[in-house]
C-alpha cells in the first residue's frame, strides 16, 4: 500500500472529480523488520521530526520510528499549540529562533497544512520590576535579531480590550509582544512529519511499546518491543515524559521529573482573541481556536505523576488566574480538560545529548514548552545522531551540565523543576 501523492490544489481537484475515493492512508502500516541503523523511540512531534530530518537533511536510510500508542497520542497532540522564541539566555534565544524559522516554512517543506498562524503572543506585566525584566528580555531577543516591542498599557489596551486593566491587585501596566509567535495546530504537527518521513522511507511502527533496552559491554544493541526485538546501530530516545523511564531501561538516571500539565478548552464563542495571551501575575495564558473555543493551561501539578487527567484544584487555580485577568470568562462554559506528561528538567531548559552508553542518544527535560521546539528539536537531534556532535544551537543543552554548573535557568529559580 503507497501512500499519497504531493497534496497540491491539483491533486484536491482530481479526487473532488472521483467523489474522493482515492485517497490513501497518510502513512503506511508496517511491522517491525530485525534491525535499521536509526530507532526512534517515541512517535511524538519530536521523535517523528527527527526521523524527518534524518531522511530529508542528513540523507540517513534504515530508519524506524516506535511508539507505543497512536501517532499523536502524547503531548504533541494534547498542548496548548503555542509558538514563540522569546527567550533570554544565550543557550536559548538561538535554538528557538531557528525553531521559529523552521515554522515559518514547515509547511511547504512537508507539504502539509499545520495551520501555522503568527498572530502574536503578549506577555502581560503588572509592576515596574516585571516591566524591567521584560525590557531586559526583549532587548537580548533583538541583539539576537528576533523581533520584540514592548508596550505601554494604552497599546495593550488597544489590542485586547476586554482585559481587566484596572484590577486592584494585578493592574496591567503593559506587555511584551512577540508578533512572529502564535499557534500551530498540534496534532497537524504530528501528521505532517509522520507523513513526509514515511514518504521518505521512514518506518513508523505504533503500537510498540520498548520494554527493555539490551546494552552489551556499554553499547546500546536493540530493543525489546511489545512487538518483538529489534535491532539498532543507534537509538534515539524522545519520549518526552516517559523520559526517566525508559532511560531507566538502559541503567541511566535522569535529571528530570515528570508532572501533570493540563488544558482546558470552553465552548465555541465568537472571535476576540486574536493572539496568545499572557497573564503576569499568575500562571495562566489564553488563546482562541480556529472553532472559536478558547484554550487556556496554567501550572503543572506539584506532585510527580505519570497519569495523563486532569483533576479539580488544578482547574480551580486556572480559573481563578483566568477571571483576574478576564472577567467576563465567567460567563463562559468550560468544555474539556485532559492532562500530558511533562519531562520537567532541573534548570527548566532541554536535554540533547549522547548519554553515557555508546549508541544511545537523549532528546528530553522539555517542560512546558517543548511543542515550539518540535521543528529545531528535531533538526537538532538528527544533527547528533549523524554528526556525533552537537548542532551549534544546541550546544548547551548537554546532560551533564547538572554536574559542572553549566545550568541554563531561564526563570533563575533554581534546581525545583516544579517551579520552571
Ligand atoms: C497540557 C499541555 C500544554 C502544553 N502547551 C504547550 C505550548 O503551548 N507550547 C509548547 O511549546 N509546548 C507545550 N507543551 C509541551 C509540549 O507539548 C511537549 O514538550 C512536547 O510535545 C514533547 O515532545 P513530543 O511531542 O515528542 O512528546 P509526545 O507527543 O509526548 O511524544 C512522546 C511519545 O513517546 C511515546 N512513548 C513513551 N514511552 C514509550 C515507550 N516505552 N515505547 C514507545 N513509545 C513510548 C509516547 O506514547 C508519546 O507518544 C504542553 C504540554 C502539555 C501536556
Amino acid at each position: 500500500m503507497t501512500t499519497n501523492d504531493r497534496y497540491s490544489i491539483f491533486s484536491i481537484l482530481r479526487q473532488a472529480w472521483r467523489g474522493n475515493t482515492g485517497w490513501k492512508p497518510v502513512w503506511r502500516d508496517v511491522a517491525p523488520k530485525p534491525a535499521y541503523d536509526v530507532v526512534i523511540v517515541g512517535g511524538g512531534g519530536h521523535g517523528l521530526a527527527t526521523a524527518y530530518y534524518l531522511a530529508s537533511q542528513y540523507g540517513r536510510r534504515r530508519i524506524a520510528v516506535v511508539e507505543k500508542g497512536w501517532i499523536g497520542s502524547g503531548n504533541v497532540g494534547r498542548n496548548t499549540t503555542i509558538i514563540r522564541s522569546n527567550y533570554l539566555l544565550p543557550g536559548n534565544v538561538p535554538f528557538y529562533e531557528l525553531s521559529m524559522k523552521l515554522w515559518e516554512g514547515l509547511e511547504q517543506d512537508i507539504n502539509y497544512n499545520a495551520m501555522v498562524s503568527q498572530r502574536g503572543v503578549l506577555n502581560l506585566y503588572h509592576s515596574d520590576a516585571q516591566r524591567d525584566a521584560y525590557a531586559r528580555r526583549g532587548n537580548a531577543m533583538r541583539l539576537h535579531g528576533v523581533d520584540a516591542e514592548l508596550l505601554d498599557a494604552a497599546k495593550v489596551r488597544r489590542l485586547v480590550p476586554f482585559l481587566d486593566f484596572e484590577n486592584a491587585r494585578f493592574p496591567i501596566r503593559g506587555g511584551l509582544l512577540q508578533r512572529r509567535g502564535g499557534t500551530v495546530r498540534h496534532d497537524a504537527v504530528a501528521w505532517g512529519y509522520a507523513r513526509a518521513a514515511d514518504r521518505l522511507g521512514v518506518d513508523i511502527i505504533q503500537n510498540c511499546e520498548v520494554i527493555g533496552i539490551r546494552v552489551d559491554g556499554g553499547r546500546a544493541m536493540g530493543l525489546d518491543t511489545s512487538r518483538g526485538y529489534i535491532g539498532a546501530r543507534q537509538i534515539g530516545v524522545s519520549v518526552a515524559g516517559s523520559s526517566s523511564r525508559v532511560a531507566a531501561m538502559a541503567g541511566l538516571r535522569l535529571p528530570i521529573e515528570s508532572h501533570v500539565l493540563q488544558a482546558f478548552v470552553s465552548e465555541a464563542v465568537k472571535p476576540f482573541v486574536g493572539g496568545v495571551v499572557t497573564f503576569g501575575a499568575g500562571h495562566f495564558y489564553i488563546s482562541q481556536s480556529d472553532k472559536g473555543g478558547l484554550v487556556f493551561g496554567g501550572d503543572i501539578d506539584g506532585y510527580n505523576s505519570y497519569a495523563q487527567r486532569g483533576n479539580l484544584p488544578v482547574m480551580e487555580d486556572v480559573c481563578e488566574g483566568g477571571m483576574a485577568l478576564m472577567p467576563r470568562l465567567g460567563r463562559v462554559r468550560m468544555l474539556r480538560q485532559w492532562g500530558g506528561l511533562v519531562d520537567m528538567s532541573m534548570d527548566g531548559s532541554p536535554i540533547i545529548d549522547r548519554t553515557p552508553v555508546e549508541g544511545l542518544y537523549l532528546n528530553a527535560g522539555w517542560c512546558y514548552g517543548g511543542f515550539k521546539a518540535t521543528p529545531a528539536a528535531g533538526l537538532c537531534f538528527a544533527h547528533l545522531l549523524s554528526c556525533d556532535e552537537p548542532h551549534d544551537v544546541a550546544r548547551g543543552y548537554r546532560l551533564d551540565r547538572f554536574a559542572t554548573g553549566h545550568a541554563i535557568d531561564e526563570k533563575g529559580m533554581g534546581p525545583y523543576p516544579n517551579l520552571h
